[in-house]
């Protein structure tokens, strides 16, 4: 999206845009194609009033965002928006989960990726068949390797084209690669002790290219250990693809306990799925994490928001372990009996007094209520973390400028969407929003450049 959308508005602007896609399919996988399409920001309206807005990204991130990003984003989102409609993208409302901008068509309601000619996959290919209408191209089975500098600036890239090396120098070089949730080597210094065992809940293309190139060159990298936004999900999803990226186990999540594998709680649930996924991730092993509820939580939580677990975990092959007792429900997990059972008396004590945020780890309970688990039968389902994105990546500026370690600007270089940071993230992992983020970031460095053509790129 990042790409497309700076690519669409360069050509608009006069310049001639080349596209470096390293997907070899028409269809290339990526993440704004598989994505569920919301337009949000921290999943509020685009056109709330800017203040609240920049305060909600303030908040959620704990002040870790960029004042002048968050500005930004808030003010050119509502006119993205203008700009996506008037280039033929057509987005829905959907009250059922609070959204105003859904890419149109909206994915099913069911468990499983659904993407073929949903909203990504649409988006993408109108904004590629305008780029070439409008006198752009796009390389495909092309990998961007390495930037070509000149003195301190950029002037160009050079790239595995179908396994010959070319090099194509340009005025100007945005870098909108995803991300690097699929580098192992940078999640293993950033995000998680054992990446293996953590699911890809992506196209699995942000290889962390950019953040690499750009490093290269002297950029500063931001918040790299501001871990990810992604879910918790159900971990027969290894073996079983029906099971990602819905059904969540989020909310079901944060009205019970997650446990380790020595049946003792090690995060604040009530800080909601995102927070959880990052501290399963964290854990020596992330594999031994366990969701446990009861049988009010599963007809409530368990059914609430878009293809929830109740039922759609279970249709979809998921195993959900129940038992009559909580001792009986321990034996079946495998799990410590004794521990088990004094975790869950000390939560549910700690919610009977009203005071769960005396636990330790320390209970959250204003965003998500804290339920008792008290309704037999008691239930059980293994999770994992799924990584959507990483929130950490390359510094820029409001226009998309590459920075330094200094925060000067690197000539004619940016970046854009999943691949930069200091826009999300912070203790709490807070997510302010994929796809806005890369259109309206994707669109300034394109009119930056447009702007900045004559004088700074001749
Ligand atoms: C299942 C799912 C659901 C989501 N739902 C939402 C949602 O509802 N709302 C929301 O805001 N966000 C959502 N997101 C997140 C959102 O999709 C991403 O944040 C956003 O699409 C990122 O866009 P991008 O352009 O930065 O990266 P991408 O869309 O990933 O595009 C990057 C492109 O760069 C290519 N590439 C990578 N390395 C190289 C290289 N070296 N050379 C050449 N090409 C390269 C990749 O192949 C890819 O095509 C979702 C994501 C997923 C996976």
């Amino acid at each position: 999206m990042a790409g497309m959308v700076a690519a669409n508005r360069a050509a608009e602007l006069g310049q001639r845009p080349l596209v470096l896609e390293k997907g070899a399919d028409e269809r290339y996988a990526c993440n704004s194609r598989y994505s569920g399409g919301a337009l949000h920001i921290c999943m509020r309206d685009i056109q709330d009033e800017a203040e609240t807005l920049i305060d909600t990204i303030l908040a959620v991130t704990d002040g870790a965002a960029s004042k002048k990003l968050a500005q930004a984003l808030v003010t050119d989102a509502p006119r993205t928006y203008g700009w996506l409609k008037s280039s033929g993208i057509r987005f829905v409302r959907v009250p059922a989960i609070n959204q105003n901008y859904i890419l149109a068509p909206v994915r099913p309601n069911r468990a499983g990726l659904h993407w073929f000619g949903r909203g990504g996959d649409v988006l993408l290919r109108t904004l590629e068949a305008r780029l070439i209408g409008l006198g752009g191209r796009v390389v495909r089975a092309a990998r961007a390797t390495e930037l070509i500098m000149n003195g301190s600036a950029c002037k160009g890239v050079v790239a595995d084209v179908a396994g010959i090396t070319k090099t194509f120098h340009a005025k100007a070089v945005l870098l909108a690669d995803g991300g690097y949730q699929n580098a192992p080597d940078l999640l293993r210094q950033h995000v998680s002790p054992r990446p293996e065992l953590i699911k890809q809940r992506n196209a699995s293309t942000g290889t962390g290219d950019g953040a690499r190139m750009a490093r290269a060159v002297g950029a500063q990298l931001v918040g790299m250990n501001n871990g990810f936004y992604g879910h918790i999900l159900c971990r027969d999803v290894f073996e079983n693809d029906r099971l990602w990226p819905f059904p969540l186990l989020d909310y079901v999540a944060a009205s019970g306990i997650v446990v380790d594998g020595s049946g003792n709680r090690f995060a604040d649930e009530g800080q909601g799925g995102i927070y959880v996924a990052n501290n399963i991730a964290k854990l020596s092993d992330p594999l031994s994490s366990v969701v446990i509820f009861d049988e009010a939580i599963w007809q409530g939580a368990g059914r609430y928001r878009a293809i929830p677990p109740n039922p759609h975990l279970v249709l979809a092959g998921g195993t959900v372990t129940y038992h009559p007792s909580m001792s009986g429900l321990a034996v079946e997990l495998g799990l410590s009996e004794p521990n088990l059972q004094r975790t869950v008396n000390q939560y549910n004590a700690a919610v009977a007094a009203g005071n769960p945020r005396d636990l330790n780890p320390s209970r959250t309970a204003t965003m998500y209520k804290a339920c008792p688990i008290e309704r037999p039968p008691f239930y059980a389902v293994r999770v994992c973390a799924g990584i959507t994105y990483t929130m950490g990546g390359i510094a820029t500026d409001e226009n998309g400028r590459v920075l330094r370690d200094d925060s000067s600007p690197i000539s004619g270089l940016f970046a854009a969407g999943a691949t930069t940071g200091g826009l999300e993230g912070g203790p709490r992992y807070g997510y302010v929003g994929g796809l806005m983020k890369s259109a309206v970031f994707g669109l300034r460095v394109a009119e930056y450049v447009g702007k900045a053509f004559s004088r700074e790129f001749q």
